[in-house]
């Protein structure tokens, strides 16, 4: 039997195709109408198994259509603008070891084009290049007269973007206002999340900081669950971490060496007096601001020093942590020792009840350990209790008599009002923290930054969310289960930062030195391909 070259078929008829432009779709008044459209990939590397998968099924569906008679429209464009083609080429050019072996061996970049990718442009135009020629061999009934990419680089489309934003301002959806934004300290820019190595889809979270008196200063503690200051036995400071005495606002705070760095990038004035380790603080006493009863400080090996203040209120009777932390001290008097405190101090500390919920008695943390059976401060089940215990107060708990004028009421309703207690008699202030790592494509760990003149897309307008929904609701989704997802999404979109200090993309028309970034410039790019090239 005589083998059959497919690659010489595929080309023959590739070209037929291209001679008769047989895929480039005009207005044409007496035929229906149909657009497909595939989201235009990222050019920091090459195509993979995920494109083609999900492009061959929109390719499938625009032939489909053809074949039922439809004007179809199958567009294709390339996504450069942001942090990640710079970001990687700003780590060749520092010869980051691990991203070269990747271009060379998994990406297959020649040497020669190697050297040349100093140059992020040139990095995006290799991409393109190349990854036009594997949708050209892929087969996709493409109307390739309409291809572009983002950003400056490709002018018509830049202007497109100065159109939607000048748009969107006259309308009242950008503003410049104060917001907490994800922060790379290295770029001085705003972190979206296609900007970062680790943490997509990370928040700045608000915490209270409880600030607890020690000496003539404060050591301010984060928590989520301010009303647990009632029950509060002891505190957590790391003995090897590096904390620091620092001037806040005027006011003496002892905060870890990290919290000081932060707290200045969030409108507050820091200055750093001294520097010293937690060990220091082990052994001595502080004074909780409610009741003003003197307690003593323990050591804490779990204290995070990159996690908000680096200081760790305990409440053992209802946060299991503090519980099973205190436990392992109570077991081991020789670690005590060492800090100059007596097994006595610890053994007499006695949790305080200060929450009622069903099913537990007065201590749910140590109920909660001993029934999911956590050994210790390093086992994974002690996350699990954490979350069982804080989700059960905070829905059903009730506050007992011990909390005084918030006694008898639901923990839900009554924690804004505690807060603004606590804040209007400086018992309590606040930080913005990320709850998980977050890192930027240019490898800096990211921290939060409070803006005041950040520009913002204003997605959090309860007018534009109601339109969104409307638009939701009358819009043919298959399957219909992911409707459910669309609404969520919009529900769940706060105020976003739309521009960056660095990157490529397309300036703001009314404020130099402002780049619009990579999420924000490809939300209506679709209605780009209608026009591109007329
Ligand atoms: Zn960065």
């Amino acid at each position: 039997m005589a083998s059959i070259s497919w690659r010489e078929i595929e080309e023959k008829w590739r070209g037929k195709w291209e001679e008769a432009r047989i895929f480039e779709a005009d207005p044409d008044p007496k035929r229906e109408k149909c657009f497909v459209t595939f989201p235009y990939p990222y050019m920091n590397g090459p195509l993979h198994m995920g494109h083609g998968f999900t492009a061959t099924r929109v390719d499938v569906y625009a032939r489909f259509m053809r074949m039922k008679g439809y004007n179809t429209l199958f567009p294709w464009a390339w996504h450069w603008t942001g942090e990640p083609i710079v970001g990687a080429s700003l780590r060749l050019k520092i010869g980051d070891k691990e991203l070269i072996r990747a271009l060379r061996e998994i990406d297959g970049v020649p040497e020669e084009e190697l050297e040349k990718f100093v140059d992020p442009v040139y990095m995006a135009i290799y991409y393109t290049r190349e990854s036009r020629e594997v949708v050209k061999r892929m087969g996709f009934s493409v109307d390739w007269r309409r291809e572009f990419h983002t950003t400056s680089h490709e002018q018509t489309y830049s202007r497109f973007i100065e159109w939607q934003y000048e748009t969107l301002r006259e309308r009242g959806y950008v503003t410049r206002g104060t917001h907490p934004v994800v922060w790379c300290p290295q770029c001085q820019s705003p972190t979206g999340d296609h900007d970062r190595l680790e943490g997509e889809g990370v928040f700045p979270e608000e915490y209270t900081l409880i600030k607890f008196i020690f000496g003539d200063g404060y050591l301010p503690a984060a928590t989520f669950r301010p009303e647990t200051i009632f029950g509060v036995t002891n505190m957590f400071i790391n003995p090897d971490a590096t904390y620091v005495e620092a001037k806040v606002n005027g006011e003496k705070w002892i905060i870890s060496g990290e919290a000081a760095y932060k707290l200045s990038e969030q409108l507050k004035k820091v200055e750093v007096l001294r520097e010293f380790k937690g060990e220091e603080l082990i052994g001595k006493q502080f004074k909780e601001p409610i009741g003003g009863r003197d307690l003593p400080i323990l050591p804490g090996w779990f204290v995070d020093p990159e996690s908000a203040t680096g200081v760790v209120y305990s409440v053992p009777a209802h946060a299991p942590a503090d519980w099973v932390a205190l436990k392992d001290l109570m077991e081991k008097p020789e670690t005590l020792e060492k800090f100059g405190i007596t097994a006595e101090t610890v053994k007499g500390i006695k949790p305080i009840s200060l929450i009622s919920i069903e099913g537990f008695g007065d201590y749910p943390a140590i109920e909660i350990v001993e029934h999911l059976k956590v050994k210790d401060q390093f086992d994974p089940k002690l996350d699990e209790a954490t979350s069982i215990i804080y989700r059960k107060e905070f829905h059903t708990g009730i506050l007992k008599p011990i909390c005084g004028k918030y006694a008898g009421k639901t923990v839900r309703d009554v924690k804004a009002q505690i807060i603004e207690d606590f804040r209007k008699t400086n018992v309590a202030d606040s930080m913005y923290d990320l709850p998980q790592r977050v890192v930027c494509r240019c490898t800096t760990r990211c921290v939060v930054k409070i803006l005041s003149d950040q520009w913002f897309l204003r997605y959090s307008d309860p007018d534009w969310k109601n339109l969104a929904h409307e638009a939701i609701d009358s819009a043919n989704i298959f399957p219909e289960s992911a409707r459910a997802y669309f609404h969520d999404k919009i529900d769940w979109l706060r105020d976003w930062a739309c521009a960056r200090r660095t990157g490529l993309g397309t300036p703001l028309p009314w404020s130099p030195g402002w780049i619009v970034e990579t999420l924000s410039d490809s939300t209506i790019y679709m209605a780009f391909y209608t026009i591109a090239k007329h």
